[in-house]
């Protein structure tokens, strides 16, 4: 830190991204990209946007924004684009936060350092001893409240009759809705927004589209709420989606096979790996996501994860009172799983 750092960051706790180490080749499962890599389409599609780079993207994303809305039965003043759903989250939490903001305690880690960015009041409510949530937790809140659904790490849902609870009573304020991990399970709130004025869906190309390093995300609501975040955004930076990720974008929506039977691939190894581990002694919660949640009686997350990480295989801890026995895990490839899974069994076993 330099002696020039305004004293309101100084002792913010940025967030810390799951490690992208460079110095070996590791089975990387621990920041739930893809197994696959997008199919060759969107790679020429960006490359095609790339030979007119002197020219700014467009600040509407009209294209991509209206093949998107026709893609889930929405208006294209339904729709922000984002540079990754993270900036969306970032533009809700500025926007819609004047009575604080109420998330869970275990749930995605930048809620807390958006939270603490904009120093808001955190409303930070336990889930359930079995990491469930009780949607009477979130009545009429009178602040903006944010639940991942799948919930990450656990890879736990709520239902569609629990979220819709919770956003008719809640009618003063924001109720968003993070879907990152929504086609890998759980039901969508998508088919609130026609009724509620203050449900916001944010959702990413990062996960079940394979785009993680294009950053592509979106928020879905009535055209107020858009209003709002794109006032946002124009305050901030309205080029946000760059020209190869928007052609990238179009392409993927157009490649509906194959996305379909990869995270279909996706689920069907989760199971596989699931039961495994299980079958193993291993404790697995049931995820809807493209990760697992696990740990092993006896042995502490923090052993696990450096003894994946020294057989060549990186997965996630989270240190934390009610998550440092676990261990996050992306799905891979079934041939990647395989060999996690023994090495499971051979640590667990020593
Ligand atoms: C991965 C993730 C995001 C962020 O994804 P982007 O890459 O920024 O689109 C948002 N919310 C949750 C719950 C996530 O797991």
């Amino acid at each position: 830190m330099s002696r020039f750092l305004d004293e309101k960051y100084a002792s913010l706790d940025a967030y810390v991204p799951g490690e992208q180490p460079q110095d070996k080749k590791y089975i990387k499962l621990n920041t739930n990209e893809s197994p696959y890599p997008p199919p060759p389409s969107v790679a020429e599609a960006a490359a095609k946007a790339a030979a007119s780079l002197q020219l700014y993207s467009d600040p509407e994303c009209c294209e991509l924004r209206r093949l998107l809305a026709d893609e889930l039965g929405v208006g294209a003043e339904n729709i922000i684009l984002s540079n990754g759903s993270d900036e969306a989250l970032n533009f809700a939490f500025m926007a819609f936060s004047g009575g604080g903001v109420t998330f869970a305690d275990v749930t995605y880690g930048f809620y807390r350092v958006f939270a603490d960015l904009h120093r808001l009041q955190s409303h930070i409510i336990p889930l359930r001893a079995d990491f469930t949530l009780s949607p009477d937790d979130y009545v009429d809140k009178g602040s903006l409240i944010v639940i991942a659904n799948p919930n990450a790490p656990t890879g736990l849902v709520i239902s569609l009759d629990d979220v819709e609870y919770i956003v008719k009573s809640n009618p003063r304020a924001v109720v968003l809705i993070d879907e990152a991990y929504i086609d890998f399970g759980g039901d969508s709130a998508l088919p609130l927004i026609k009724k509620y004025d203050n449900l916001l869906v944010v959702r990413t190309f990062s996960k079940s589209r394979s785009l993680a390093g294009a950053r592509l995300g979106y928020a879905i609501a009535q055209a107020g709420l858009i209003e709002d975040l794109n006032k946002i955004k124009y305050s901030t930076n309205p080029y946000n989606v760059n020209s190869m990720t928007l052609a990238a974008g179009y392409a993927a929506i157009k490649e509906k096979e194959y996305y379909t039977r990869a995270n279909k691939d996706i689920i069907a190894v989760r199971e596989m790996t699931a039961k495994r581990l299980r079958d193993s002694g291993f404790e697995v919660l049931p995820s809807n996501a493209n990760f697992i949640f696990t740990k092993y009686p006896g042995f502490d997350g923090k052993m696990l994860y450096t003894s994946f990480k020294e057989a060549g295989i990186l997965v996630r801890h989270f240190p934390g009172p009610r998550t440092s026995d676990f261990i996050r895990v992306s799905i891979g490839r079934k041939e990647e799983m395989d060999t996690f899974i023994n090495t499971a069994v051979s640590i667990v076993k020593k």
